[in-house]
């Protein structure tokens, strides 16, 4: 790899390609952060002769496993189960796990290299990692969802601990499935650790954590908002997605004055012109949770909204988008409309939602544009905090956890801001929150040599 130097973003990425081919969403997400990181080491020597960003873009780990399970009609299914373990350099390994068809080894390593720096952006001392299996839980009955996470459980729980590497929920991964991977682990081991996060509060969770991400991604938006003299009250808002963190986002826009017109799933999307209020998305947290339903009731019930079949929400006009359904979920083309429309500001609460045409739109814009790394890190620092909460064996309150995770999310969005502001007065928070990330994790693995 000597010859493959991060000194030229073609060469450095020609390298990553070769040696992970196929990988698309990995290589995107890699140049992504490289393309920011390669010009601004260029004149400090020591991460370059250190090839500190080529041993970022290796992960430390893969670990891959078969994961067998009955389903209720006795038939043996077989999936595959991931854990990337991709840098610890600032602390344990931490990041969620998706269970998805989609899951691919891809995908998986793409979202444990972001983890990485939205960890460190954090301030708080996480390493990161990802996991998750192709597994759908989407029309399992309770008890097949159960034989999976035991039968996923059984295998992960060796490369899993409170002091080496702690997984959360993601896509298909909420409270129910982390309490069945909870109880698992529990009973191998026989230990009760702060293993997991986004645990219930009866066994170690933490009060805010559902809320996290969404209410971080609103307190970034307003953060952002705000170095225009601007804020959420009065604006349009679409939003895509209707899970845990598109509803918690969607709640606190409401709270802030805001009024969100649509929410989506993999099915298509509703738009509501009255605005879904806090009582509308209490009906689609308790439609996609407890009813495991689709958006589209929505519409059947609402009168005045429409469902828009297969279609994604982007061509609504709208003063600001937050994408928090999935990956690549804005192209270059949604990025057009949305600014064509007068969108000024983009909130990323799902993971890489816009590909790197879309965000290079939103940049030579000048658009407000808040990437996933530092805008839906409320998730992840919730986690860090439930994490302490169960070194301690304490629960903290819920009023000093709001407080914790405003005061985190203005101490991500002043991080990425000063590294990313431009002498016009611009701030590029992508360029921002990659070098600010890289940046501790780099200093890390300087001090530890050659590992
Ligand atoms: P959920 O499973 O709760 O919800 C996911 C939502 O996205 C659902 O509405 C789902 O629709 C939709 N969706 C999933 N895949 C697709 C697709 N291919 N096309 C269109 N819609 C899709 O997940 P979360 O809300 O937890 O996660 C959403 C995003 O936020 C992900 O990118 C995740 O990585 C990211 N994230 C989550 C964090 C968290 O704390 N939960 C933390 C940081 C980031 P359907 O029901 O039809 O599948």
């Amino acid at each position: 790899m000597c010859a493959k130097r991060a000194t030229n973003l073609d060469t450095f990425m020609n390298g990553v390609i070769e040696r992970n081919a196929g990988e698309t969403e990995f290589h995107q997400a890699v140049r992504e952060v490289a393309a920011d990181v390669i010009p601004w080491i260029q004149d400090k020597p020591e991460y370059i002769e250190a090839q500190v960003l080529e041993r970022m873009a290796e992960p430390d780990r893969i670990v891959s496993f078969r994961v067998c399970w009955e389903d209720d009609n006795h038939n043996i299914r077989v999936n595959r189960g991931y854990r990337i373990q991709n840098n610890n350099a600032i602390g344990p390994y931490k990041g969620g796990l998706r269970f998805h068809p989609s899951v691919t080894q891809s995908i998986l390593k793409f979202l444990a290299f972001e983890q990485t720096f939205k960890n460190s952006l954090t301030g708080l001392p996480m390493g990161g990692g990802k996991g998750g299996a192709d597994f759908n839980p989407k029309g399992k009955s309770n008890s097949e969802v159960m034989r999976f996470c035991q039968s996923f459980m059984t295998e992960l729980y060796r490369h899993v601990g409170a002091d080496t590497d702690v997984p959360a929920g993601d896509i298909g991964v909420g409270g129910r499935e982390i309490g069945y991977m909870f109880g698992q682990y529990k009973r191998i081991t026989n230990q009760f650790t702060g293993v997991l996060t986004g645990k219930g509060l009866e066994y170690g969770g933490s009060e805010m954590r559902p809320e996290a991400t969404g209410y971080g991604a609103s307190y970034f938006l307003e953060d952002m908002l705000h170095t225009r003299g601007d804020a959420i009250e009065g604006k349009k808002v679409v939003i895509s997605g209707s899970g845990n963190v598109a509803t918690f986002a969607a709640e606190k826009i409401n709270h802030r004055g805001g009024t969100v017109i649509t929410l989506s799933d993999s099915s298509g999307f509703v738009h509501d012109p009255d605005g879904i209020d806090i009582e509308k998305v209490a009906w689609i947290k308790e439609l996609k949770t407890a009813r495991r339903g689709r958006i589209k009731e929505y519409a059947d019930h609402f009168p005045g909204a429409e469902f828009h079949e297969g279609k994604r929400p982007w061509h609504v006009p709208c003063d600001i988008a937050m994408p928090c359904a999935t990956q690549n979920e804005i192209s270059e083309d949604d990025a057009r409309s949305l600014l064509s429309n007068g969108c000024t500001a983009v909130s990323e609460g799902a993971n890489m939602p816009t590909d790197i045409a879309g965000i290079n739109l939103f940049l030579d814009a000048k658009i407000l544009f808040g990437p996933a790394k530092a805008a839906n890190a409320g998730g992840v620092a919730m986690s860090g905090l439930e994490m302490s909460q169960n070194s301690e064996r304490r629960s903290w309150g819920q009023e000093q956890l709001r407080e914790l995770l405003r005061s985190t999310m203005d101490g991500i969005h002043k991080r990425a801001y000063e590294a990313g502001v431009e002498a016009d007065g611009y701030c590029n928070y992508v360029r921002g929150a990659n070098i600010a990330g890289f940046k501790k994790v780099a200093d890390a693995m300087l001090a530890f040599g050659v590992v």
